[in-house]
């Protein structure tokens, strides 16, 4: 090492040299722990800083104030925090306190235990991921899941792809490029920002024809589009919104009646797509994969990560031909999905063969179920810690709420939960105390995300479950509400 080069210090500030700091026995747990190119960075730019901040008060103090010299370990405690912040990971847990259970921003679905056990393991060792087992030959990666998620909807084939847009993209790419695809002005959906059937649509090389009206399509709307250039019919799942009122759409058996009767195949997008019917535990009915099938869709395609509780993943099934030449498109190698993907796929489908234990062992469903009084039980539990966290600037106080499901699965029920109220004890500025709550919640260890509505910040208890509730009482007197 020669890297004496520190530029030159204000004559009333004599900083240490990089080498003298690097070479410190205290910066030798620093040099161990980050390696030497961090530790001689952290040092130059710590020693920068160090210079600037004692040439701005030399200003400030007219020159007549010479600055203390900071001392080695000074500049290594200094240098040590901005090491800690360069590798701290970016990607972090938190709690989500927010009531949505799955929160696109958030991340979605919890893997179940056996999906986290079997990722573990296809990262760690090689694997069958496209290897016959049987002759030693070449095999395909969708052929891991195919025959489970063909027993579990009813359909003939399947294929896997990164997730439910790429699914939609490459089914269009496939059946429809330079042709005509109809679908209902009613179901013309955007998800999210990025996902918009008709930019999807233009990207797939397709053309829409949009059919009906915002709030009624009827079947001769569908019937009169059909053209020789027609290549699909498709339904869009409206995931998150309603149409309420004077509305008229046609059922997905019907519209497949009438492609059918054209010769043409019928798609449907399902979204969030559920394997079972979710009414059997209680919750609001929503369509699953195997009645669209029943109902005479050729392809339907939905997400890995909503209802279904897994891993980010689009799922595409239906029938054999179609499903060949759509695993035969270019796209598909591009879209397709990696080894950990379908490590975590094929358990979380497995756990649907036994329905009984299915809301104990899938985590999406056993926090969509969680009964109220659990939660209402854990509310009072943890009450008097986070007042006391929080100090009589904020009245905290047990109460009913609702959660959401999210992802834009059924987006107008709410499921009854139970949590913490927070609003600020003084009426005035209250807008500014919520923020700081918030803002002081986000900046704990494990960042804690709650929902600001009507004046108050609103804990739901429904995704702190019990195994997570020692981590974050045990943070909260970390809790800086400056
Ligand atoms: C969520 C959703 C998508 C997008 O699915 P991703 O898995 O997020 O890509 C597409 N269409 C509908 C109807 C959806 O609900």
């Amino acid at each position: 090492m020669t890297d004496t080069a520190a530029s030159p210090a204000p004559a009333a500030l004599r900083l240490p040299a990089v080498d003298k700091v690097l070479l410190s026995p205290e910066m030798a747990a620093l040099r161990e722990r980050y390696g030497l190119d961090a530790c001689t960075q952290a040092v130059r730019e710590t020693l920068a800083q160090m210079r600037a901040s004692a040439q701005q008060q030399l200003r400030a103090a007219c020159g007549s104030a010479p600055a203390d010299a900071p001392t080695i370990v000074e500049v290594v405690q200094s240098a040590g925090q901005r090491l800690a912040q360069r590798f701290a990971p970016r990607l972090r847990t938190v709690f989500n306190l927010t009531g949505t259970v799955l929160h696109t921003n958030l991340g979605r679905a919890l893997l179940p235990q056996e999906a986290v056990d079997a990722v573990v393991a296809a990262m760690t060792a090689p694997a069958n991921l496209e290897y016959d087992l049987e002759d030693g030959g070449r095999g395909d990666r969708d052929d891991l899941i195919e025959s489970l998620v063909c027993e579990l909807t009813g359909a003939e084939a399947c294929t896997v792809v990164n997730n439910n847009a790429a699914a939609v993209l490459l089914t269009l790419a496939t059946l429809a490029a330079g042709r005509e695809v109809i679908v209902s002005r009613g179901e013309l959906v955007e998800i999210g920002g990025a996902f918009r059937i008709p930019d999807v649509m233009a990207r797939a090389g397709g053309t829409l024809v949009e059919v009906g009206t915002t709030n009624r399509t009827h079947a001769r709307d569908y019937e009169e589009a059909i053209s020789e250039h027609t290549a699909l019919l498709m339904k869009v799942h409206c995931s998150n919104y309603a149409i309420t009122g004077f509305t008229k759409a046609v059922s997905d058996a019907e519209v497949a009646t009438i492609a059918h009767r054209h010769q043409r195949h019928m798609v449907v997008d399902l979204g969030s797509g559920t394997l079972v019917d979710l009414r059997e535990w209680g919750l609001p009915y929503e369509v699953t994969v195997r009645e669209t099938i029943e109902s005479g869709a050729d392809i339907v395609t939905f997400s890995g990560d909503k209802l279904l509780g897994g891993p980010q993943a689009g799922l595409i099934v239906g029938r054999k031909e179609l499903i060949a030449r759509i695993k035969k498109h270019p796209l598909k190698r591009a879209l397709r999905v990696s080894k950990l993907t379908l490590a975590a796929l094929e358990p979380t489908l497995r756990l649907y063969l036994h329905p009984e234990k299915l809301a104990e062992r899938l985590t999406t469903l056993r926090l969509f179920t969680r009964p109220q009084a659990d939660m209402r039980e854990r509310a009072q539990a943890l009450l008097a810690q986070v007042q006391q966290a929080l100090g009589p600037r904020y009245v905290v106080e047990t109460a009913e709420m609702h959660s959401q499901i999210g992802s834009g699965a059924l987006p107008v029920e709410n499921l009854p939960s139970w949590g913490l109220r927070i609003h600020p004890a003084d009426g005035r500025q209250a807008g500014r105390q919520l923020t700081r709550l918030e803002a002081g919640l986000r900046g704990l260890p494990r960042p804690v995300i709650g929902r600001l509505h009507d004046d108050a910040l609103w804990l739901d208890l429904r995704c702190l479950e019990a195994a997570d509730e020692t981590a974050f009482t045990r943070q909260l007197p970390l809790l800086n509400i400056a």
